[in-house]
């Protein structure tokens, strides 16, 4: 069987709407997603849920979507009593499953995007949002390049989506760990503390210019972040690097550490008029991180619409 050709930076020219919130929208769908594999149970509990959200996202106008895998690593299963690899089976079915949701809509090119959460995301203890983490470099290296491993055998035909990396370190390590496939699209994507910094205190730029000279990097991006502070970081972003630039925050709401809950309010429609302020301002991919939903999708689909037609020659 002849086999597209790999995704490279050009293959991203059309798709301007990401999906959103995986693990708040299997919430909603009744799933439980407090173990601490998150929504990693789900793949192997209740595949369906995770099938039905792929769909409500590509039927809100996403054009990409990520997999449900970003807590799904070996180091993690074997915390949790499971073996390395169960969780190299849960890898690919996650990859598996977006393949059969993109196949239900035949007339639609979505691309998929397998989510790979940062060494902090398997310790679930938080810490990806402050990248100190106990472990050696070489141990950072390995826990990604156990992922990378199994993804190889994709053959380019979906994106390895690296994000909420909290520091420039992790990024080293990720670059190091790729270092043996040169011709695996990926993209990078951090959390960010403020308008210029990310979670563990380098400048996003800092981290940019570095992503920027791997082989393997097709877009640069911002997610799990405040909405407020995407606009300044996409400037950060442009005035380093001219790859395409992928941004999806979080809803807008306030994770509150002394009650466990969340505050503030997420508005969909608001979340569009940011959406196309990003665009105007490089976007090429908008989607959402936590507590966004399909609603929130479809007016990030009708924002990339207008940026469309008023890009258009006339
Ligand atoms: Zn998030």
């Amino acid at each position: 069987m002849n086999l597209p050709p790999p995704i490279c930076d050009s293959s991203l020219h059309d798709i301007r709407v990401l999906d959103g919130g995986m693990a708040s929208e299997l919430e909603y769908l009744g799933a439980h997603i407090d173990g601490p594999l998150w929504s990693a149970h789900v793949l192997e509990d209740a595949p369906e849920k995770i099938l039905a959200v792929h769909s409500a996202y590509i039927a809100a106008g996403a054009q990409c979507i990520e997999t449900a895998s970003y807590q799904v690593s070996r180091m993690g299963y074997i915390e949790c009593g499971l073996t390395a690899q169960r969780a190299d089976v849960a890898l690919l079915h996650s990859v598996s499953l977006a393949r059969t949701a993109v196949s239900a809509f035949p007339g639609r090119q979505v691309l998929i995007a397998v989510s790979l959460g940062p060494y902090g995301a398997a310790l679930h203890n938080g810490a990806e949002y402050h990248g100190n983490y106990d472990c050696t470099s070489e141990q950072l290296v390995a826990f990604h390049r156990e992922r990378i491993e199994i993804l190889a055998g994709l053959n380019g035909q979906e994106v390895l989506a690296f994000e909420t990396l909290p520091s420039l370190a992790e990024a080293r390590a990720i670059g190091e760990a790729l270092s043996t496939w040169p011709d695996l699209p990926t993209w990078f994507s951090f959390t960010c503390r403020d308008a210029r910094y990310v979670a563990h205190g380098e400048l996003l730029r800092d981290c940019a210019a570095y992503v920027s000279t791997l082989p393997q990097t097709i877009a640069i991006g911002i997610n799990c972040t405040q909405p407020s502070l995407i606009l300044p970081l996409i400037h950060e972003l442009r005035s380093t690097s001219t790859k395409p630039i992928v941004v999806y925050p979080n809803s807008g709401e306030g994770w509150d550490v002394q009650t466990r809950t969340w505050t503030g309010i997420s508005d969909p429609v608001a979340y569009g008029v940011k959406a196309a302020e990003w665009f105007a301002a490089g976007a090429q991919m908008v989607g959402g991180c936590c507590r966004t939903r399909p609603a929130h999708i479809r007016e990030v689909a009708e924002a990339a619409a207008q940026a469309e037609s008023q890009s258009a020659p006339s």
